[in-house]
């Protein structure tokens, strides 16, 4: 049986004999951590954002999705962890079941935790237990350096920011590269399956 504690939010609000959504085992570490973004067709269209830490994908819903350009402030809601076999997840979640609608696979790669505290560097964990991360994202549409900041009283409430880097541009990734990087398919397309 699992032995994480850190999926049980996300199992409680999902019927595993409705939806085609992983149950999620905790895994190993990976020599690199994976980064996933799933655009997610719900009651309203948002991305999201997922990080591996500790063997789980920590997650944001992020409204506007990710952007290539450091003036956009995106804000990043942070919802439950999720199993690391999500990362693969694309389809449709049933009607009637939480997050009822399609979901793909927007972006994914793999990420280097930056984050640095007096020239140190910090643990992943550590840096969001402390609500202020640094990363470096190896996405085929995400690349370089993003920050993850908390903000405000509400703990679920970040901001997702690019960071000036050789990969900023003023390109809204998610006008311009709106499909799948697995299927090649739009949400629409994953809608009708
Ligand atoms: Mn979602």
């Amino acid at each position: 049986m699992p032995r994480t504690g850190s999926l049980d939010i996300y199992r409680g609000k999902r019927n595993f004999q409705k939806t085609a959504e992983p149950y999620g085992q905790k895994s190993r570490p990976r020599v690199k951590p994976i980064f996933v973004v799933q655009k997610h067709g719900a009651r309203s269209l948002h991305y999201d954002f997922r990080l591996e830490v500790d063997g789980v994908l920590k997650s944001w819903a992020v409204p506007k999705g990710p952007s290539a350009n450091p003036k956009d402030k995106r804000l990043a809601i942070a919802t439950e962890d999720h199993p690391m076999e999500y990362a693969d997840f694309e389809g449709v979640i049933p009607e009637g079941e939480y997050g009822a609608g399609p979901v793909i696979v927007w972006d994914r790669g793999s990420y280097e935790n930056l984050t640095e505290r007096n020239g140190e560097p910090v643990p992943m964990e550590e840096a969001l237990a402390a609500r202020h991360a640094v990363i470096r994202l190896s996405g085929k549409k995400l690349k370089g350096g993003y920050a993850l900041t908390g903000f405000g009283k509400a703990p679920n409430q970040w901001l997702l920011v690019k960071l000036k880097d050789e990969f900023a541009s003023a390109n809204d990734l998610v006008k311009t590269e709106p499909r799948s990087v697995l299927s090649g398919r739009g949400l629409r397309e994953a809608g009708r399956e």
